[in-house]
């Protein structure tokens, strides 16, 4: 099957750097221990630089200094519209420096630029969205009349520990940063070993907008070694982390000796239920967007579709032929709509699951590498319709892009092939029938889901997932609520009865 794909140039960013630190602290430095890892390029799978590979001892020294800012620097204490001033300035860098950071970000992972450029104007729009929240912020008081009042004293938790993925690096580490600076807190970051590139922008953009030094630290590194040290830390109180859903096991394992906070955003196998009375032009230019983008790296893709029985053979005609348009190559032309996939052994794995497809489902589109792109990691956009529920490639995360389109009879049979896989991150429902959406929507185990729409999310609403797809949701008062904590003042306004014990 012939895929429509522009030829990789290898475009290479000027002024790429060759090494990669930590920033502990205020100042870049290298590991104790002088340890590094390789960091490639998806397109050209070449090292393109060093990074500093975190031990135990980093992630000692950069607790330290996090645990030094919030215990005696100005950080927590500063009111909230101080701190926000300093949050609309770290949106107002980020703004400015857009297109280099979209460069940066598609050099290292492979996303097509224009959607790295919107990935960046997001990050900036999580800090202005939490720099508003916590001015507006009102905290709750409760009156027992002329007897006591009670007011909640919200104060932010400490070093907050931030373990973060491959898959829109800058943006998802703004997404933890953003409410965890607002709160108070102070942080350790650890980003993903596959893409540190963009991490380290943020200790000048955060330098030049305020931030003091100590309140954001930034330890790259190996998960089982960084990563690790950081969530077994006992002055670091709680671990924001998003990946996949066994690491998630591993950590919450880890976190339960110092009985640390945690949320936790895993793994997806979202569907895309599409009834026949959709519109049905609408639903397939959001289906495809839904798995294609972000070449399909993406938690909440939809990466199962089904579809009623009466429209299956159009909607399988119509979806498969327009997968095979999608423009994949270069990640930095601008036309490019799939580009590499981030790292050789996610090639792999997604690669894996092609082979798989072909024993488990009616291959329609994709099915290998474009043809011209004999280097880097492309992936064809590949659909797999006829697949059934007990097909791996129905209930596993593939997170490339890969689909698999199922038919159904009846709502109920739709309902139990949604709800038929172990995770629960999003669902999204196509009809026109006011009733089935509204039903349907609060019958699917999902912590999000999107009636005739794919993933467009107002900052303030929820986001997580139920089941294996993750544990407590962040999003708007939701992320304060965990970076703080909510201290109960009980204030006594007459006597209180009080038993007299040993008064006789
Ligand atoms: P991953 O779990 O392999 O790694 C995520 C992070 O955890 C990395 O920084 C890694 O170094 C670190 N890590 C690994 N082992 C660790 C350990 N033992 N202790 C501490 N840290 C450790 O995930 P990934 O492959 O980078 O990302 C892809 C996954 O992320 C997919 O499953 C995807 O669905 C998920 N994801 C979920 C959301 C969401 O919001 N639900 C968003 C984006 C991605």
């Amino acid at each position: 099957m012939t895929q429509t794909s522009v030829q990789t140039t290898h475009y290479v960013p000027a002024d790429l750097p060759t090494s990669i630190r930590h920033f502990i602290g205020g100042k870049f430095v290298d590991s104790v221990g002088g340890e590094t890892f390789d960091v490639l390029d998806p397109v050209s799978n070449q090292t393109y630089a060093t990074a500093a590979a975190g031990q135990q001892a980093d992630i000692d020294l950069a607790v330290a200094a996090a645990k030094e800012a919030f215990d005696n620097g100005p950080w927590p204490r500063m009111l909230p519209r101080a701190r926000a001033r300093v949050l609309h300035a770290i949106a107002d860098a980020v703004e400015a420096q857009d297109a280099r950071l979209a460069e940066l970000e598609t050099f290292d992972t492979g996303l097509p630029i224009t959607q790295a450029l919107g990935q960046a104007q997001r990050a900036a729009e999580n800090f202005r969205f939490f720099a508003d929240l916590i001015v507006a912020q009102a905290d709750d008081t409760y009156k027992v009349p002329g007897r006591q009042i009670n007011y909640v004293n919200r104060k932010p938790v400490g070093v907050a520990g931030l373990i973060t993925p491959w898959n829109t690096p800058f943006m998802l580490e703004s997404w933890k940063l953003a409410p965890a600076l607002a709160s108070g807190c102070t942080v350790v970051l650890k980003p993903a070993e596959f893409t540190p590139l963009s991490a380290s922008l943020w200790a000048e953009i955060f330098r030049t907008a305020g931030v003091p030094d100590g309140v954001f630290n930034l330890v790259n590194g190996i998960g089982e070694e960084a990563g690790d040290a950081l969530v077994k830390h006992p002055d670091v109180p709680l671990i924001s982390f998003t990946g996949e859903t066994t690491t998630g096991q591993t950590i919450y394992r880890n976190c339960a000796a110092n009985l640390k906070g945690m949320s936790m955003e895993l793994g997806g196998k979202s569907p895309a239920v599409v009834f026949a009375d959709a519109d049905l032009d609408a639903a397939i230019d959001s289906t495809l967007f839904g798995v294609f983008s972000l070449n399909g790296e993406r938690c909440t893709a939809s990466s199962r579709i089904l579809v009623e029985r009466s429209i299956y053979d159009d909607f399988c005609a119509r979806y498969a032929a327009r997968a095979q348009s999608i423009v994949v190559g270069d990640p930095h032309d601008p036309k490019t709509e799939v580009g590499a996939l981030v790292h050789p052994e996610h090639y792999a794995k997604v690669m894996s699951y092609v082979e798989i497809g072909k024993t488990e489902g009616r291959l329609l589109a994709g099915g290998g590498r474009p043809e011209g792109l004999t280097e880097g990691n492309y992936v064809s956009p590949t659909v797999f319709a006829d697949v059934a529920p007990t097909a791996r490639i129905f209930q596993e995360e593939i997170f490339g892009p890969v689909v698999a389109i199922t038919p159904f009879e009846t709502d109920a049979e739709a309902l139990a092939l949604a709800n038929g896989v172990k995770y629960g991150l999003a669902a999204y429902i196509w009809t026109t029938n006011l009733t089935r959406a509204h039903n349907f929507a609060q019958a699917v185990d999902a912590g999000m889901v999107w009636l005739n729409s794919h993933n467009v999310r107002d900052l303030r609403t929820p986001f997580g997932g139920v089941k294996a797809s993750g544990l407590g949701h962040e999003g708007g008062y939701r992320s304060i609520d965990f970076y703080t904590d909510s201290q109960a003042v009980h204030i006594t306004l007459a006597p209180v009865h009080t038993p007299r014990f040993g008064g006789n």
